[in-house]
């Protein structure tokens, strides 16, 4: 999220992945179980978030991506399939559902309208209910960003209120939020978000004539090509 959708760091995110699941694998296999590690974006069978969902990382946002009450949809996963017996966890309700119903700061800041603005999710996938993604709009933008240096978009992973810094502030509110029923709270909160918290604008990413190829921060260091290379 260093500086999306220009710059984005996830590839930073997915080596550290592939370090941390590669070394579970040879592990478990150590000890005598069957094992492989699967990370995104190659060499994976497994597809992530519904996994994540079932195993109570976090909830499905209006994003259509996870997320966890302590990185918001800022994450990168990971999986390490086998045949050890587990135990397995349940899926968790923190209110992130409840806080997109109002929300939908994602659907306003996405550049190419992607996101249901509907109150409630609208549809079920396979006995999941969840807000539609018009995954075909997404991807366009996906490819059109023009300075994109890991080709890409997740504004609604930048701008959504859950991937705000792990500070004691925004602490304390992820406690307090899902311990209030009346909703109040999160309305507090999310005007507080709206008024205080201002965002470039999704559209300004898109190239000429619908935005303008605007790119807000530098790249880190090994992404700058141009600095490596003369072409
Ligand atoms: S990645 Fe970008 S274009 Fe795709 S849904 Fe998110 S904000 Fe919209
Ligand atoms: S930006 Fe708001 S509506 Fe979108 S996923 Fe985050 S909390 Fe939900």
């Amino acid at each position: 999220m260093y500086a999306n959708p220009t710059y984005g760091t996830s590839y930073d995110a997915y080596s550290m992945l592939r370090y941390i699941s590669g070394k579970l694998e040879v592990f478990l296999k150590e000890i005598g179980y069957s094992a492989r590690a699967h990370v995104p974006p190659v060499n994976y069978d497994l597809v992530m978030p519904p996994l994540a969902i079932d195993a109570g990382l976090g909830e499905q946002g209006r994003n259509g991506i996870l997320v966890t009450p302590e990185l918001g949809a800022n994450t990168r996963l990971a999986a390490v399939s086998t045949d050890m017996p587990l135990e397995p966890d349940k899926p968790i309700d923190i209110g992130i559902k409840e806080f997109c119903n109002k929300c939908k700061i994602c659907a306003e800041e996405c550049p190419s309208g992607a996101i249901s603005f509907t109150d409630e999710p609208e549809e079920v996938i396979r006995g999941y209910k969840r807000w539609k993604i018009n995954h075909d709009k997404c991807y366009t933008v996906w490819n059109s960003v023009a300075t994109s240096h890991s080709r890409g978009c997740r504004v609604c992973l930048a701008v959504c209120p859950y991937s705000r810094k792990n500070n004691w502030i925004h602490n304390i509110v992820r406690e307090v939020d899902p311990r209030d029923p009346t909703g109040i709270f999160s309305s507090g909160i999310l005007a507080v978000q709206k008024k205080f918290f201002k965002y470039h604008g999704g559209q300004e990413y898109l190239p000429p004539p619908d935005g303008n190829n605007k790119t807000f921060n530098e790249a880190p260091d090994w992404l700058r090509s141009e600095e490596w290379f003369n072409y």
